[in-house]
């Protein structure tokens, strides 16, 4: 079985992350993962990026993370995936399947509504999972759910309790959405991980995705190293 992360964030990207892209490269290789995604929140979430008027230049800082990451992948034998954890209000949308081309090319993304952000990444090809969408917190004014424009729901995060994991199983299950775990890795080490494990070894991101959708790729979780 191949067994890949979907859901990490690098500390050169992501405020809230302490451990850095490489750091990340090696653990994932160590706890013996095939590859992983990076998904570092994006422009409208917890980055360090400030928001300039030079777009292009904000997508290329968003993609740094990854590209350190995937530097250091290709040493390892690792593979490593671009993707991005879009926000709103706590509504948290990780974005599949398209590169930072695309974004450049989307200069108005940021002015969008979430609804007409979910259907452009869709229509051009990209795959949305709704992160942890049962998640508390003082900082979440209430749970918000799309279930007809997102693909999947991230069923298992191990960065979460099982309470939240199970009703967000449940969601999925009464609405017929796609299911991913991952593990929301913001520190190298943890208890617990998740992700997605597959017979054959995508080559792409989109790959990967398609064996989502054509559910060829199971969850798993495990003890963390
Ligand atoms: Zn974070
Ligand atoms: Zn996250």
């Amino acid at each position: 079985m191949y067994r890949y992360e979907t859901h990490t964030h690098t500390s050169e990207v992501s405020r809230c992350s302490h451990i850095d892209a490489r750091a990340l490269a090696r653990y994932y290789h160590k706890a013996g993962f095939s590859g992983f995604f990076v998904t570092d929140h994006f422009f409208n979430g917890n980055t360090w990026i400030e928001r300039t008027d030079d777009w292009a230049d904000m997508v290329r800082r968003l993609g740094e993370g990854f590209r350190l990451a995937r530097n250091e992948g290709e040493k390892l034998g690792l593979q490593v995936f671009f993707g991005w954890e879009y926000a709103y209000r706590g509504t948290d949308l990780l974005t599949y399947g398209l590169d930072e081309s695309w974004l450049t090319e989307q200069p108005d993304l940021l002015s969008l509504h979430i609804n007409d952000y979910c259907d452009r990444v869709r229509a051009d090809g990209g795959f949305i999972a709704h992160a942890h969408p049962f998640r508390e917190a003082g900082y979440i004014d209430m749970i918000r759910l799309l279930p007809r424009r997102v693909d999947a729901v991230e069923t298992y995060n191990a960065a979460r309790t099982d309470f939240e994991n199970e009703q967000a199983d449940h969601y999925a299950e009464q609405y017929g959405l796609l299911k991913i775990a991952g593990s929301d890795n913001h520190h190298g080490s943890m208890p617990r991980l998740g992700g997605l494990q597959t017979r054959t070894r995508p080559q792409t991101a989109r790959e990967l995705i398609g064996l989502v959708r054509n559910g060829q790729a199971e969850l798993f979780s495990r003890e963390g190293i």
